[in-house]
């Protein structure tokens, strides 16, 4: 399992490469990547993923940062349409062609994934699916059920726009350096009942003043809407706190305040 490596790995980069040859094949399984799938790979770094990505599709599109990686990367994988940018910049949309769907994939850095995931969200619509090795706490918040520990406002939003699935559960040794947490892989499929566009800022505004405030009831939280009868309205108990709270109960407030607006 031992590998040698022509970049040191950048802890500001988020680097853990994946050494595990097992552990690798899981993952590309999951993906189930098909010949003609518009996949975009995010941080592929060393290649580990992207070799067998490259191996199995024709439009392979990746997105790495690192300026030491570029040459290397474009040299090994002659056909990919290879993206020397930040993540966090990318304009997705430019890479829809035909109308087809966009499957991202990545062993994500991450310390960019939450953010990277709410710039996501903005855009369900180009994507077909999400496959990303995450912090395994990310990933359980991801999944969690209401008025559990990790439910809270990236659930919320999430689970709002995608269906949700843990796949595998990762740990440090698979990884060189090993990060300080254990890993896993989670999948995001939009839904096609999904909430209209203009839904999208009032679910920030409230799931952001539900969950700034969990401790206190929603009554306290969501003041700012007290002159409403927001709470007899869409059913909701107000002695109720933020993560007692369905999914569909945040979309139904988003909702009425959004028809009220
Ligand atoms: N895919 C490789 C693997 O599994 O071995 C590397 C994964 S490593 C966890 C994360 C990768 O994302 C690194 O190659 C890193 O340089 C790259 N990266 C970090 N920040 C990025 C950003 N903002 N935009 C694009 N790539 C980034």
């Amino acid at each position: 399992m031992s590998r040698t490596f022509s970049v040191s790995a950048k802890k500001s980069l988020s680097q853990n490469f994946l050494i595990d040859d097992a552990v690798l094949s899981a993952i590309v399984d999951q993906i189930h990547p098909q010949p003609d799938d518009h996949l975009i790979e995010i941080g592929p770094g060393t290649g580990a993923l992207t070799a067998q990505l490259y191996a199995r599709v024709k439009h392979l599109q990746l997105i790495e940062l690192d300026d030491r990686l570029i040459a290397p990367l474009r040299q090994r994988f002659p056909d990919a349409q290879l993206h020397h940018q930040d993540v966090l910049t990318f304009d997705f949309e430019s890479l829809i062609n035909n109308n087809q769907p966009l499957r991202i994939v990545g062993n994500l850095p991450y310390q960019i994934s939450t953010p990277l995931l709410f710039m996501l969200l903005e855009s369900p619509a180009l994507i077909q699916d999400l496959t990303f090795l995450l912090q395994k706490e990310v990933v359980d918040r991801i999944v969690a059920a209401p008025s559990s520990h990790d439910y809270g406002r990236l659930t919320v939003m999430l689970q709002a726009y995608f269906h949700t699935q843990k796949l595998l559960d990762i740990g440090p040794e698979a990884f060189h350096p090993p990060p300080k947490v254990d890993s896993a892989l989670v999948r995001l499929i939009p839904r096609t009942d999904r909430p209209a566009a203009a839904v999208y800022p009032l679910l920030k505004l409230v799931t952001q003043a539900a969950f700034n405030q969990r401790r206190k009831t929603l009554r306290n939280s969501l003041k700012a809407w007290n002159d409403l009868p927001l709470f007899s309205a869409c059913s909701i108990d107000g002695q109720l706190r933020a993560e007692n709270l369905s999914v569909d109960d945040y979309l139904r407030i988003a909702g009425y305040l959004g028809e009220i607006a």
